[in-house]
């Protein structure tokens, strides 16, 4: 048996933020993540972090700008938190060893991003969430946390409204643990893998939003999914914004620079909402190339790509067959962040006592409609922090209980049973559905009618869950089981996106209903709330904290 004061699920960004101050402060930590740690999403972070560091600029101007860009829906109290603190973590991470991108003056260099007023996005070429992410991991070392890489969480222990541990699969063996715990931070990551066509990676199926959400956590704002301006036709893979912070422009196929129309300030750094609707009218009324609109970063010059956007180049030219030095790149509107997730307070904490998250699978809420750039990994690092130390002070005052081995037993027949049935379908199959029916009915523009549809697909899907079989029947990485226990999250969480985005009746942020094309302060200046405490989904709300920004229209 494995006893632990706080159990992290989640060795990205967040998760090893949370795992270095719970550690510092003295308690047994560990880690557990379903591929090894350095290979979390946070690894493919490439355009930057925010924090206002220079001395013309400010944390209130940044927290207007995420306020602005929120479309008014994030908490102001917990976005002045954010802007606040950024810049002294920025500075603890370059203390840490960051090798941040330097200026002439050789200060941490800083570029302009979309929706911000100042250029304050710190970075590390195009390859941000690398440096970082290794860096936290080898900080990890240092505070003896410990790891249990490859290991997949498939339940988590609650009693009584009270967490206690989890139950995880390792995937070398294919045997399933009991891991008790004091507290546990979910970290979990985004959920992008629920559409067709995202810039996430395959592992982002927001397990721990399907596994909070069943533990009797809600999950908010739900319905606004980011799609992001810049990603390559085929495969969704990011073209980072940092290409149009360096001077890339949008060019349509009559070679205008359409976003004149749409954002006449800001141009093609306006918010990616702004951005990504802009796109897609234009692909939707004829000016496109292939379903695709133009990046040009030609006139930057061969000198400038090389040495801000090396990545991008090779991205490029691997993966579209263009080099920009030379040719535009064709991109359009892709799948890219998860505004909502598992509701918290500042702290972290979740109405379940002891469960706590941080991170993209968390939603605190300081994106609310839409989230700028260079905020999210902002939003690892401080309420990574935050967690760590407030779940320290939980843990002082808890004593980990172990819980009952029939919580072993039972997973260990509901894996049984899916490795015996025979006949059936194959859970990528059901995958595929749900992606399709994601990616069709509730992409940048919406309609009732659509989404019903959609939620009638997954619902659909939902019912054939029971006769998922396997063709692997093998204990050693069996992939294949570890995306059974992903697909069930996949298909919740593609519920509770419709079913937030039917209910929300105004267009705010991500999130255009073409039915109701203006935002609606009046009835809609709240946040959608999720439970799961049957077998339905019930919806609740609640109120947004305006502290200084009164709400306006954004303009940019
Ligand atoms: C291509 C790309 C580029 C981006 N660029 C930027 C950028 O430049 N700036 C910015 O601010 N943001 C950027 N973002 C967003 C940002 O990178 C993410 O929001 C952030 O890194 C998420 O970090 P995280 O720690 O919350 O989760 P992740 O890094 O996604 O980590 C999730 C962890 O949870 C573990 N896990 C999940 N399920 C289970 C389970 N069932 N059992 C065990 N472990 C589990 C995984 O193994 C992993 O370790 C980008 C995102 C993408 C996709």
């Amino acid at each position: 048996m494995v006893f632990h004061d706080v159990l992290i699920i989640g060795g990205g960004l967040a998760g090893l933020r949370a795992a270095i101050e719970a550690s510092k402060n003295g308690l047994n930590v560990a880690v557990i993540s379903k591929v090894y740690p350095v290979r979390s999403h946070s690894v493919a972070a490439q355009g930057g972090i925010n924090a206002a560091l220079k001395s013309n600029d400010n944390w209130e101007d940044h927290a207007y700008d995420t306020v602005k860009g929120s479309d008014y829906l994030g908490d102001q109290d917990a976005i002045e938190i954010m802007c606040k603190e950024a810049p002294e973590d920025i500075r603890e991470l370059e203390r840490m060893g960051a090798v941040f991108s330097r200026d002439a003056d050789g200060d941490i260099a800083q570029r302009p991003f979309g929706g911000a007023g100042f250029p304050r996005t710190c970075y590390l070429a195009d390859r941000t969430g690398h440096g970082l992410l290794h860096l936290m991991f080898e900080q990890i070392r240092k505070y003896e946390v410990t790891v249990y890489p490859e290991w997949f969480v498939t339940d988590l222990i609650v009693e009584d409204n009270i967490a206690r541990g989890a139950i995880a699969l390792e995937m070398l063996t294919g045997r399933f643990h009991r891991l008790h715990a004091g507290a546990l931070i979910m970290a979990t990551g985004g959920y992008g893998r629920v559409f067709g066509i995202t810039t996430n990676a395959l592992t982002n199926t927001g397990d721990g939003m399907g596994l909070a959400l069943r533990a009797g956590a809600p999950l908010m704002d739900m319905e606004f999914v980011q799609f992001h301006p810049t990603t390559l036709k085929r495969t969704g893979i990011l073209i980072t914004e940092a290409a149009r912070g360096e001077g890339g422009y949008l060019l349509n196929s009559k070679g205008e620079r359409f976003m004149k129309s749409y954002a006449p300030n800001a141009m093609e750094l306006a918010s990616r909402d702004v951005v990504s609707r802009a796109e897609q009218t234009e692909i939707n009324e004829g000016r496109d190339i292939n379903g695709c609109v133009y990046l040009d970063l030609r006139h930057l010059g061969r000198e400038k790509i090389l040495e801000r956007l090396p990545q991008i180049r090779d991205i490029s030219i691997s993966f579209a067959g263009v080099d920009p030095i030379e040719e535009p790149i064709p991109i359009r509107p892709g799948m890219h962040y998860s505004m909502g997730g598992i509701m918290t307070d500042k702290d972290g904490k979740t109405p379940v006592e002891g469960l706590f998250a941080a991170g993209e699978s968390a939603c605190v809420s300081v994106h609310g409609a839409n989230r700028l750039g260079g905020n999210s990994l902002l939003e690892t690092i401080v309420f990574g922090r935050r967690a760590g130390q407030s779940v320290t002070e939980y843990c002082s005052g808890s004593k980990v209980a172990a819980f009952p081995k029939s919580a072993l037993q039972d997973a260990t027949r509901k894996a049984a049973m899916i490795f015996e049935r025979d006949a059936g379908v194959k859970s990528s199959e059901l995958l595929e559905r749900v992606n399709s029916a994601m990616m069709e009915c509730c992409g940048v523009f919406r309609t009732e009618e659509k989404m019903k549809e959609g939620l009638d697909r997954v619902r659909a899907v939902r019912e054939d869950l029971p006769k998922v079989t396997l063709t692997d029947k093998g204990n050693v990485f069996n992939m294949e089981l570890a995306g059974v226990y992903e697909l069930e999250h996949i298909v919740d969480l593609a519920e509770s996106i419709l079913l937030g985005a039917i209910h929300r009746k105004e267009s705010r942020g991500s999130h255009t209903r073409l039915e109701y094309p203006k935002r609606d302060d009046k009835d809609w200046m709240k946040h959608t709330l999720i439970y799961k405490d049957g077998p339905e989904m019930r919806i609740d709300h609640k109120d947004v904290t305006v502290t200084r920004f009164e709400p306006k229209e954004r303009k940019y």
